[in-house]
């Protein structure tokens, strides 16, 4: 057996202390504040269990706390965040490809065994899927953050334009009923579309996507990134 070096799986914080780093390096990357409440709330859980979590993983190193900062990742914790968001997304394509598993599914498939894959089969499942820059439904991996940096949100288009499907925010992909209607309308990455009503008094965007119209919310729109066709 080799000695483990640095960073091995061997290193790893527990799978809860994994969940509560890689939704705080999503805040941290999208330049919101990483706040108790808002962890309760994604996490589903009791926000003073949230507390009591906190407090251990400020111990354990993982996160600081600035009385003007707030809360935010320190190195081994942002280390560590990137790790488990990495072998999320590596696991999500291995589902969506090897094992056809339904696109609007494998989010929460791979939820149940990002944790379990040791750093190894992380290398060999990166090499295999042909070292991919986003996920299935178009999130960066960590260190990928520049090829999502010009997609902008459904909610930023005007009537009129033509996009293509770029992305599904992390926030959506916790969301199945979302999930399934996007997949449904066949609104995944690389799909083309049509922006052909706005109504704002309204709330909704109306698209042509293939032979199909299609409408969604502002808050769905929000979470659905395009590229704009010139
Ligand atoms: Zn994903």
């Amino acid at each position: 057996m080799s000695s483990s070096p640095k960073g091995s799986s061997e290193n790893r914080p527990t799978p809860t202390i994994e969940d509560y780093l890689a939704i705080m390096y999503v805040m941290e990357r999208d330049g919101e504040e990483v706040i108790a409440a808002r962890l309760a709330e994604s996490l589903e859980v009791a926000p003073p269990t949230v507390t009591v979590t906190l407090k251990r993983m400020e111990r354990d190193g993982w996160i600081a706390v600035d009385p003007k900062k707030g809360i935010y990742l320190t190195k081994s914790g942002c280390e560590a965040a990137s790790s488990v968001i990495r072998r999320h997304m590596l696991t999500e394509w291995m589902l969506a490809r090897m094992l056809k598993v339904p696109w609007s599914r494998v989010h929460a498939e791979a939820d149940q065994l990002e944790h379990s894959i040791s750093d190894e089969i992380e290398d060999q499942m990166r090499t295999n899927l042909d070292d991919p820059q986003t996920c299935p439904h178009g999130n960066p991996l960590p260190g990928y953050e520049h090829v999502a940096a010009d997609w902008l949100p459904l909610t930023d288009i005007p009537a009129g334009e033509k996009v293509i499907i770029r992305r599904i925010h992390e926030t959506a992909e916790d969301n199945p009923q979302l999930m399934q209607f996007l997949e449904t309308n066949g609104m995944v990455p690389g799909t083309a579309a049509d922006v052909t009503e706005v109504l704002a008094f309204n709330q909704t965007i109306s698209l042509k996507v293939g032979k199909k119209n299609v409408t969604v919310g502002f808050p769905a729109g929000k979470y659905i990134f395009v590229e704009k066709l010139v």
